[in-house]
């Protein structure tokens, strides 16, 4: 027996033992429940997820597979990292302008720190305002062209606050079937009536308002300008016919798309040439293109006022530290001065979409842009490739199920301004040499299975 087929037969023991310890555990459990009465739980371990997430664990020991995630970087991680003292090409950075620690946006933290300190110590309304978060905020409003703007502290918790806050029981939330995990946790937490539709089917999307819009009294649609895990866009102008006709309001998460889409990196507005002000919400993060942290919101004078006042992550919680406003501002600024970013990136990233077809690659929906999957279809594959990568200095995350559909793990490529050519060349290529590898190992496994 090779070494593969008895690490996968370990696997499988592995695997059976501590499924069957769960099950064990589950039927004590329901043996001691009363139907009225649950049975009190106090062990951490128990909680939903957990045994799975132990057993990927196990799995992955058993298989000599390191952990993809939590990596410790020795330093600023954008096109190259440096992960215990070997330097990576990297390909699981957001920084996609390459602007990261930019020498005129750590000069604009660094005189933020000498003036206002590090932290804003408490929430705007109580601990005062800071000239550079209305700084921000103004930059950010015309920037889309709107009345107004707010940051908060995190992009998460702004999609958690906001949604949760305009819309409630007698509303509806429409959402795209892959929308982020903060809008979701958003319309769960408003209590309004939420259904999901086909990933970018707007037919869809029409059909179910025209059956359901009656219902209601007000309606929210939720995309993103530009998806964070398959790099594809809606339809911007079909989706302001849709709002229009049927009376709703249009969000759109713009985390992914602000200096990514449209000629000078304006977003998906700017990319179809819709007039920004049709959009009911902006919402955006401070985390990427403008590489600082924090979440925004964008639009009417009178939806500004009202978050201020009552999205519970803004009024309840601390000012997003001055640094990080005078950072984003910034980045913004020279997003703004130097559009040559934004053409690098988009070639970059149409260059790597053109080599990754050329070489039999799946992208999936991806739209040759700066977020470009590589499906592999199951997990453990495309945990393997992953680290057969990083094993030959290249850095690039798999996502898996459920963060995707099941048999749609995936490799995720987020390119930047940053990289060279080369880099991609080479990155593809190691990628279809260490997917035949992989592929090849994999079929050792089943049989040993
Ligand atoms: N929206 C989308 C589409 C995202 O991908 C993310 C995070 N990657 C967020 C919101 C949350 O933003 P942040 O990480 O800045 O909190």
């Amino acid at each position: 027996m090779t070494r593969v087929k008895q690490r996968a037969s370990l696997t499988d023991t592995i695997r059976e033992n501590l499924l069957r310890r769960a099950e064990t555990v589950r039927l004590a459990k329901m043996s001691l429940a009363r139907p009225d009465q649950p049975a009190p739980q106090t062990d951490f371990s128990t909680l939903p997820g957990y045994d799975e997430l132990r057993l990927y664990e196990r799995i992955g020991e058993k298989l000599g597979l390191g952990n993809p995630y939590f990596r410790l970087h020795d330093g600023r991680a954008g096109a190259e990292t440096k992960i215990d003292g070997r330097a990576l090409t990297n390909f699981a950075s957001y920084d996609y302008l390459g602007l990261n620690a930019h020498p005129e946006i750590t000069a604009a933290a660094h005189a933020a720190i000498d003036r206002y300190g590090v932290s804003s110590s408490a929430s705007r309304c109580v601990a005062g305002e800071r000239p550079v978060h209305l700084q921000l905020e103004r930059a950010i409003a015309e920037h889309y062209g709107v009345e107004d703007s707010l940051v908060l502290v995190s992009g998460y918790s702004t999609n958690v606050s906001v949604i949760g806050q305009i819309v409630g029981p007698n509303d509806l939330v429409v959402l795209d079937s892959v929308i982020h995990n903060s809008a979701v946790m958003g319309s769960v937490l408003s209590g309004a009536n939420r259904r999901g539709f086909l990933h970018n089917d707007l037919e869809n999307l029409d059909s179910l308002l025209s059956e359901t819009r009656h219902r209601f009294e007000r309606v929210l649609i939720v995309v993103e300008g530009h998806y964070s895990m398959d790099g594809d866009y809606p339809d911007l102008p079909k989706l302001v016919d849709i709002k229009k006709r049927h009376g709703a309001w249009l969000m759109v998460d713009e985390a992914h798309a602000l200096g990514v889409l449209g000629p000078r990196g304006g977003g998906i507005a700017e990319h179809f040439g819709v007039e920004p002000r049709e959009i009911d919400l902006w919402m955006g993060t401070l985390s990427k293109t403008l590489a600082a942290c924090g979440g925004y919101i964008a639009g009417s004078a009178e939806l500004i006022r009202y978050l201020k006042n009552f999205a519970g992550a803004f009024a309840y919680s601390v000012a997003m530290p001055p640094a990080i406003a005078a950072a984003a501002a910034k980045a913004l600024e020279i997003l703004h001065r130097e559009p040559e970013r934004v053409a690098r990136l988009q070639h970059n990233a149409a260059l790597f979409a053109r080599l990754a077809k050329e070489r039999g690659l799946d992208l999936g929906t991806g739209a040759g842009t700066a977020i470009a999957p590589i499906i592999i279809g199951d997990s453990l594959p495309a945990v393997m490739l992953s680290e057969v990568l990083f094993e030959r200095g290249i850095n690039v995350m798999p996502v898996l199920h459920p963060a995707v559909p099941a048999k749609q793990a995936r490799l995720r490529f987020f390119l930047t301004a940053a990289h060279a050519e080369h880099d991609i060349v080479r990155a593809l290529d190691e990628t279809v040499a260490c997917l035949s590898g992989v592929r090849e190992r994999m079929k050792e496994i089943d049989v040993g299975g």
